[in-house]
């Protein structure tokens, strides 16, 4: 069973990096006799707009990737975020943080720290509201909950491990190399890392397909599966499409957005073989 996904935040138009993610998890799918599925990662309620929603359908359908619906919209699926949350807070996992990240800043570069840390997420918690004993009582609601990462591998029986292109990657020292990542956010209720998980697994997802710049990231996906009791899918990071400079490309980035090339009478055909494909 092959099942892959393509997961865009509509927070701007999708570029070349987008297309060629998508055209890759959608070929792999095809050629696999698998599904390719579309989630659309609406969780910043704050920056998502429904044009860009709507100009993404339009991308991908002009692209020819065809995508069964219903799209899967996160912003849909926040009692079951808070349930995974629940899920972590009785096993006295997470503890509620209000550092803002002018405190977490100032906190991991006071001087007997030495050079902050960085993780995933920027620069690794230094674990100032990060409690002795695990918080009781009810989860609470409209706060930032971290993880307690050191308390949470404590509690794998064996090692993590998850397949990357057919080898097998152990991910080791996670409270050093990702810390106590945010799992719950004030103003959104969960955070990427959270729903990504929970999302892949209600999805059925076995292959994940994405970008290099979260590779990082998917220890920390590994660690969330386990300890929600969940599989864990086989990842493929691919490389990120430069522009000339050698910068990755960014949504702000109109000039290669896929509209514009649209707009400027490219094919579809024309995109595949500027991304390589
Ligand atoms: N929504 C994420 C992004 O646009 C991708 C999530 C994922 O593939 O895990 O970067």
């Amino acid at each position: 069973m092959f099942i892959t996904r393509f997961a865009p935040s509509p927070t701007g138009p999708l570029h070349l990096g987008h297309a060629y993610s998508a055209m890759l998890a959608h070929d792999r799918a095809q050629a696999e006799g698998g599904s390719f599925l579309l989630r659309i990662d609406d969780l910043d309620q704050t920056r998502c707009r429904p044009e860009w929603e709507a100009q993404i359908f339009d991308d991908l359908a002009w692209l020819g990737l065809d995508r069964p619906r219903p799209v899967l919209r996160q912003s849909t699926r926040l009692p079951r975020y808070r349930a995974a949350l629940k899920m972590l807070w009785s096993q006295g996992l997470l503890y509620q943080c209000s550092c803002s990240r002018a405190d977490i800043r100032a906190a991991a570069s006071a001087p007997q720290e030495g050079a902050p840390l960085l993780g995933p997420d920027g620069v690794i918690y230094p674990g100032t509201c990060r409690p002795s004993t695990p918080p009781q009582g009810p989860m609470p609601e409209d706060c930032a909950l971290r993880l307690d990462t050191a308390q949470a591998c404590k509690m794998l029986d064996n090692p993590l491990s998850y397949i990357e292109k057919d080898q097998i990657i152990t991910p080791r020292n996670l409270p050093h190399t990702v810390g106590d990542v945010v799992l719950a956010r004030r103003e959104m209720g969960a955070s990427y890392h959270l729903s990504v998980v929970v999302d892949d697994a209600d999805q059925g997802i076995t292959h994940v397909i994405r970008g290099e710049d979260l590779q990082e990231a998917t220890q920390i996906h590994v660690l969330l599966q386990r300890l929600l009791g969940l599989p864990t899918p086989a990842y493929h990071h691919h490389a990120l499409i430069r522009d000339d400079a050698g910068k990755r490309l960014a949504k702000r980035d109109d000039a290669r957005a896929i509209s514009t090339y649209r707009a400027q009478g490219a094919s579809p055909r024309d995109i595949r073989a500027m991304v390589g494909l």
